[in-house]
């Protein structure tokens, strides 16, 4: 299986390392058609004759994914995604058959590699289309993609909910509900020290790759950990909420702030760039995400809005004051005396303007500039590991 997600990793690149190459030169890219001769083309030289131990559905699938890479980076409907990148060895590591498995319980016939056995962690409905094998750790997963008929879904419920992100608090909804961040930097501090431990070590060896597996271990960790809370968060909030109002945050802006410019160095910087980190891991492009497929798919919706002063506007009297906010947490109007938790606050005035945007049909989705979103996918991708 490694060398079978060496091969499309190293056919990925090597197309990838054309196109890009055309598209620097201003010449046409290459598609499914061209590259599939080259790859033929390739199997059957010297240099690169260990293309032919994998499956060919695997290295043709595997150019039919960079075809869709490209062109989704060019598809205007799309913006979040973006240029296809290299893949690095152990990152990524992944091969899918779309056709000749076969499925019995809870093992799988995979071509070239006979059956296998899996742990199986949810029932399989629908008509399998696709097998993904692919490397987490020192764990190959497999994920089967399916097709099922869905009836037009009616949300069961009719409330609305006003979501505030945060940093104290990971979310807070305008009833009041909220959740604490997720904690990983105690896994942070942990894979620090043993980077700082792994430099010392001699490359490659015995040592150096026993504690190299000690570190992929935890980034792994890392990511289930952020994968798990956000998945469970956004179904709880998806089955309960017709609507959910999330603001519109241009993420890019919030992180060039704080890397501050020329004449802006200082502890403040420093701090800043520490909360934004924080921000950051708490992976809130993939919540988004989460959120809006799960209210697709039960007949809900996912709103957005201006983002600018729900943190200093006074839910009762509409007062708008940067004296309102005391601290980071306490919110205090100067004008009817109204105090409540800051980020409930905020949680309440998005609500607010997700009712007044149903109510004026006004769309704030234009606010989502591409060029915006963008940046933002650039700035959120490192974070989420
Ligand atoms: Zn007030």
């Amino acid at each position: 299986m490694s060398q079978y997600a060496g091969n499309c990793r190293f056919l990925w690149n090597k197309a990838l390392a054309i196109n890009l190459h055309h598209l620097e030169n201003k010449q046409p890219l290459l598609w499914y058609q061209e590259l599939d001769w080259f790859s033929k083309l390739w199997k059957k030289s010297d240099e690169y004759e260990f293309l032919k131990l994998s499956p060919a559905q695997t290295l043709q699938q595997t150019l039919k994914q960079l075809e869709r890479a490209f062109k989704d980076a060019f598809d205007k409907k799309q913006p979040l995604k973006k240029i296809p990148t290299f893949k690095k060895r152990g990152e990524r590591d992944s091969f899918s058959f779309p056709q000749g498995f076969k499925l019995d319980g809870r093992r799988i016939f995979l071509p070239k590699i006979g059956w296998v056995n899996f742990r199986k962690s949810r029932e399989i409905d629908g008509t399998a289309k696709n097998v993904t094998i692919s490397r987490q750790g020192k764990y190959w997963f497999v994920s089967i993609q399916v097709e099922v008929e869905l009836p037009e879904p009616i949300h069961p419920s009719i409330s609305m909910v006003g979501v505030d992100m945060g940093v104290k608090r990971l979310i807070t909804l305008s009833n009041g509900d909220f959740k604490e961040p997720i904690l990983i930097s105690f896994f942070k501090d942990k894979i620090k020290r043993l980077q700082k431990k792994l430099a010392k070590k001699m490359k490659f060896s015995a040592n150096w790759k026993k504690l190299k597996e000690k570190i992929n271990r935890l980034h792994t960790k890392i990511s289930n950990i952020r994968h798990d809370t956000l998945h469970k968060l956004s179904t709880t909030l998806s089955k309960s909420h017709a609507m959910i109002v999330l603001e519109n945050l241009q993420i890019k802006n919030m992180t060039k702030a704080a890397k501050g410019d020329m004449d802006n160095h200082g502890s403040m910087v420093k701090q800043k760039s520490g909360l934004n980190r924080v921000i950051l891991d708490q992976g809130w492009g993939m919540f988004k995400t989460f959120l809006e497929y799960k209210q697709l798919w039960s007949g809900g919706q996912v709103l957005f809005v201006d983002p600018k002063y729900t943190s200093q506007t006074c839910p009762v009297c509409n007062h708008r004051s940067k004296d309102n906010r005391k601290t980071q947490s306490k919110f205090d109007c100067v004008l009817c005396g109204h105090k409540e938790h800051a980020d409930v606050v905020g949680a309440k005035n998005i609500l607010e303007r997700g009712h007044r945007l149903l109510a004026c049909g006004e769309t704030d989705i234009s606010l989502l500039s591409e060029a915006g979103t963008r940046q933002l996918s650039d700035e959120l991708e490192p974070a989420l590991v």
